[in-house]
């Protein structure tokens, strides 16, 4: 936490010098950036007028362009016209790869390192890249809007982004030349804008329905810091998703066929679009296409969209249930995103949460101007007292699991106060007691880490493994104190410890954990799946080895020598072989126990249908 700074008595403070910082709300769709005007944080706008600047980037013959001319290309240069990279942060290359639909552009294969990079005429150029591009208009206009230099930026991502889409964030806006001051979550940011941290203690609800993206986050407000409760979403829903229904409705009704070529869809998309846009101020819209024309109401949209809007709710529902809180508990809705304009989608939030979300500000600019707000805060220009300091984890937090891996619970730079559980299950038919190592540090491997504590859970009633739940809660104040605790979830058995993360750890020392872990982060990879592999590997062996101690009569002589030569290539493999060998052996080994490990629980349930009781089956 920053220390806030105390005058020498009689000595009269000289005139404090106004930095100029920024908030900039880098979107799927939109980017725009807002910042002090006058006494108020506003979105600035570009010398057209447009406070939205399109996150589409086109490498052209000559120059590089952003926003509505690069938009123009979409159609006519779509290999060197780039939209949504924000999707591609942080993501592998066979992530990308594996997202289920077409690029329009492509990915080069040959990239060193097999990092994601998209080839244009320009060479190829890595998501960071392109979205440094935008970043670099909205600085650029910042500082033609203000005759400033820009001094520091606080830029949001969805509070879901892990710690590579984080840091990936915040290279972009290193490579486009800006300080950042911090990351913020998206709609920490809405609920900062709306000044919802200086009022009452509650729950608020922040739902941000994008083009391509729906996220809702329920926001816990204590002593004006917030802390995300729970998240949930769909990265696959927007008003893009509107939109192909919308033009889905107009190709039937027009007559098109199915197969309508591509220049025509661009055009439907576009007429989809404006049409829905209409909706939004209007009962009716006509429209026109292929010789044909026609009405659409408000009504029909919302019928259009039940689907969609039924996801919205089931999603908003499984929030609540997640963090175990009541509609009822929610004190403030607050919406976010273009497509929270539409009616339909007001009403459908209004009826769920039974109150009228809050819509004063416009919803594609609320991210923005709560970042802009942040920004002023941690740049000097107001004091704490005028404005919340939320503070981050400057490494992430997690334990030791089976194979001396790293599990991170709490990645770095999550705003603290915070609580993050996860579950975990025992190892050995059995297993009593769990040992607990927490660690922190950006590394894969524990000893790249740096210790802060162990404890143990002790009276897990004995089970078969992988049975008991184990929930792991990590819990960081708004001091940075963390508190970790294990809980058994059938039986209740608790045990806990404090400690102290970050202290003692200077500025220095963070910053060569990070140097180190990216310089490492292909080797730790490697050996992260090695070690993973050997764990598998030596688990299967032990239970197969057991199963055949208790059950050598349910084995036939030819399985057992199949068995028997995996298990000893195995054995081998798992002193000499790659993390691919041992995974492709421990496959085999798998697979040829299959049959006799199903014997052995038909068995077991006839044993326990006669009688025996469970536990008398399991702790042997
Ligand atoms: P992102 O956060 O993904 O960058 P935005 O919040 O900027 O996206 O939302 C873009 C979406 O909002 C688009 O699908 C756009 O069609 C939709 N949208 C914008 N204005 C309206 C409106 N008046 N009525 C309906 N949808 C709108
Ligand atoms: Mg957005």
């Amino acid at each position: 936490m920053a220390l806030l700074q105390i005058q020498e008595p009689g000595i009269k403070p000289h005139h404090r010098e106004q930095k100029f910082a920024v908030g900039i709300d880098l979107g799927t769709t939109n980017s725009l950036v807002a910042a002090k005007v006058g006494s108020v944080v506003e979105t600035l706008p570009s010398k057209d007028g447009d406070h939205l600047l399109q996150s589409i980037v086109h490498y052209g013959d000559g120059a590089v362009t952003v926003g509505r001319e690069a938009r123009d290309f979409l159609v006519e240069d779509n290999k060197n016209t780039i939209g949504s990279v924000k999707r591609l942060l942080g993501k592998s290359q066979a992530e990308i790869r594996g997202f289920g639909y077409h690029l329009p552009y492509e990915l080069d294969s040959q990239f060193p390192d097999g990092d994601p990079a998209i080839v244009t005429r320009h060479g190829s150029v890595r998501p960071t890249q392109v979205s440094a591009e935008i970043l670099s208009v909205l600085k650029e206009r910042a500082e033609e809007f203000s005759g400033q230099e820009v001094d520091g930026a606080v830029i949001t991502v969805p509070a879901y982004f892990n710690d590579a889409q984080r840091q990936q964030t915040k290279d972009a806006a290193e490579l486009a030349g800006l300080r950042v001051l911090r990351l913020l979550n998206e709609p920490t940011a809405a609920a900062v804008a709306y000044g919802l941290d200086a009022g009452a203690e509650g729950n608020v609800i922040v739902f941000d329905l994008g083009g391509g993206t729906f996220d809702v986050s329920l926001l816990s407000l204590r002593n004006g810091v917030f802390q995300v409760l729970a998240t949930g979403g769909d990265t696959n829903l927007g008003g893009d998703d509107i939109d192909r229904l919308l033009m889905e409705w107009i190709r039937k009704r027009t007559g098109f066929s199915r197969d309508i070529d591509e220049k025509a869809l661009v055009s439907l998309n576009l007429l989809s679009n404006s049409i829905k846009h209409r909706l939004s101020l209007e009962e009716n819209a006509e429209y026109a296409f292929n010789n044909f024309t026609g009405v659409i109401t408000r009504h029909d949209l919302k019928v259009l969209c039940k689907i969609p809007l039924k996801k919205m709710v089931a999603v908003c529902s499984k929030v609540l249930r997640d963090a175990n809180v009541k509609i009822s508990d929610v004190k403030e809705v607050v919406m976010v995103g273009g497509s929270t304009r539409m009616p339909a989608v007001r009403e459908t939030v209004a009826d769920f949460f039974e109150m009228p979300p809050l819509v004063s500000y416009d919803p594609d600019k609320v991210v923005a101007i709560g970042a802009g707000i942040q920004a002023e805060v941690l740049v000097g220009n107001r004091t704490s007292d005028e404005g919340l300091l939320l503070d981050v984890t400057p490494l992430s937090l997690g334990l030791e699991t089976m194979g001396e891996l790293v599990e991170k619970i709490i990645p770095r730079n999550t705003t603290i106060p915070v609580t993050r559980a996860q579950d975990f299950t025992t190892y050995r038919d059995g297993q009593t007691a769990l040992s607990i190592h927490i660690v922190q540090g950006e590394r894969e491997l524990v000893s790249d880490c740096r210790s802060l504590g162990r404890f143990e859970l002790r009276g897990i009633p004995p089970m078969v493994a992988g049975l008991a739940k184990v929930r792991v809660s990590f819990q960081v104040d708004a001091d940075g104190l963390l508190s970790v605790s294990a809980e058994e979830v059938s039986t209740g058995v608790k045990a806990e410890i404090a400690v102290k993360p970050s202290y003692g750890l200077q500025a220095s020392a963070v910053e060569e954990m990070l140097k180190s872990s990216r310089e490492n982060a292909v080797k730790d990879m490697e050996s992260r799946s090695l070690n993973e592999a050997r764990v598998d590997a030596e688990r299967l062996m032990e239970v197969v080895d057991a199963a055949l101690l208790e059950d050598p009569d349910l084995i036939d002589s030819r399985e057992l020598s199949v068995i028997q030569s995996k298990r000893e290539l195995l054995t081998e493999l798992l002193r000499v072989g790659s993390s691919a060998e041992i995974k492709k052996v421990t496959e085999d080994l798998n697979l040829a126990s299959t049959n006799f490990a199903n014997r052995r629980m038909d068995a077991q349930i006839s044993k326990t249908l006669h009688g025996e009781s469970i536990d008398s089956v399991v702790s042997e």
